[in-house]
Parts: structure tokens; sequence; C-alpha cells
């Protein structure tokens, strides 16, 4: 018999720390599904639906979409059926009200981690160029990525506090490579959740 274990984890950071790398390791991990708002939103301008089009301007500017948008799209997708036993969140909650619009979509029942990717802001901005020159994704520009390194410090960076006060983060340095992030990241969070199935 194969013990299911409730995972609803958050991960948190500046624009370029890792979290989409480090966030497909810890999904896997803890077998529930990455949601990440950015890809939701990315994959809507691809395919040219109507939040595409909503959407398109206010992120090409490093923006943030206005939370009322934001919150109804991630409560329809927690309702489905995959999210029941957890979930891990990426680029949501990401103000302060979106915390409150989560902490009523999941009922009062809290997260259970916070994973706060930690990382230097020329680093991060760095990082960021070099994916502008691979990916050329539409926000990559020098000017919008510093500006959403502004928006996280006004908008996000807050929200670390508050969980900390809830006594759910794990901070964890982002600097290094890939595997020892997730080697951090793994340790953290297992000794904070109940062992992962198979371990
Ligand atoms: P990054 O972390 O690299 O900034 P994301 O892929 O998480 O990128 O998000 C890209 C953009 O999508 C953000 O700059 C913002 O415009 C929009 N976005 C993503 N998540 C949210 C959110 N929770 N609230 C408002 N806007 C969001």
């Amino acid at each position: 018999m194969t013990e299911t274990i409730t995972a609803r984890l958050l991960i948190i950071g500046p624009p370029g720390a890792g979290k989409g790398t480090q966030a497909s390791r810890i999904a896997e991990r803890y077998g529930v599904p990455t949601i990440s708002t950015g890809d939701i939103f990315r994959a809507n301008i691809r395919g040219g639906t109507e939040l595409g089009r909503r959407v398109q301007a206010v992120i090409e500017a490093g923006e943030l979409v206005p939370d009322s948008l934001t919150n109804e799209i991630v409560e329809d997708r927690l309702a489905q059926p995959d999210a029941a036993n957890g979930f891990l969140l990426d680029g949501y909650p990401r103000t302060v009200d979106q915390v409150h619009a989560l902490d009523g979509m999941i009922g009062g029942a809290s997260l259970d981690a916070v994973v706060l990717l930690e990382a230097d802001t020329e680093e991060v901005v760095a990082r960021l160029l070099k994916r502008a020159e691979l990916e050329g994704r539409a926000d990559d520009t020098e000017a919008v990525i510093r500006h959403r390194q502004e928006v996280y410090a006004e908008q996000t960076a807050p929200l670390v506090e508050l969980f900390s006060e809830r006594g759910i983060l794990v901070a964890v340095d982002g600097l290094g490579s890939v595997e020892e992030v997730a080697e951090r990241i793994a340790s953290g969070l297992d000794a904070r959740l109940a062992a992962p199935t198979g371990r």
C-alpha cells in the first residue's frame, strides 16, 4: 500500500533564481503537480487565447497581472483532481492580497512548506540576460528584467516575513549547481515534511 502524503508547497524567490528548474524536481520528489502562473500565462499567450490577449502587454512590461484575474486562474487550477493531494505553486502567491486569496481557496489549511530560493540581484540579472540570448523571452530585456526585480522587492519579498511568521519557511541558498541547490532544497523540505513515498 502506498501511503499518501499531502504536500502543499510553494517556491518563492526573485525572477531568475531558478524556481522553474527546481520546481520540476521538487514536484517529482513529492509526487505533486507544479502550478506555475507564469507558464499558464505564457501558454495562453502562445495559444492566442482570450486570457493570453488580456495579459500579454502587462507581462511584456514586467508588471503583475491583476490579482483578481490571477486568483481566478489559480482557483480553477487547484480545483482539478490532480491537485487534491497537494501541489507545488511556482510564481503564486506574489502579493499579500494573493496570499489571502489562496488561504481562502485551501479552506484554512495552510501551506505545508515554502521554499525561499535566495539569490543576489546582480547574479539573477546576469542569468536572465543569458536566458534572453538562448530563449528570447519577451520579458527578458535588461530594462524589463530590472523592473521585474523591483516589482519582486516591493510586492513579493514582504511575503517571506509572513511565511516565516507562520513557521513554514525553508530558506535555501540558490547559488551553486542545479544539483547542489536541489540537494539543499530536498534536505530542507524532508526535514519539514513526512518522508516522501518510496524513499
Ligand atoms: P519570473 O519569476 O521569471 O518573473 P514567471 O514566469 O513566474 O517569471 O512570471 C512571468 C510574468 O507573469 C510576471 O512578470 C507577471 O507579469 C506574470 N505573473 C506570473 N505570476 C503572477 C502572479 N501570481 N500575479 C501576477 N502576475 C503574475
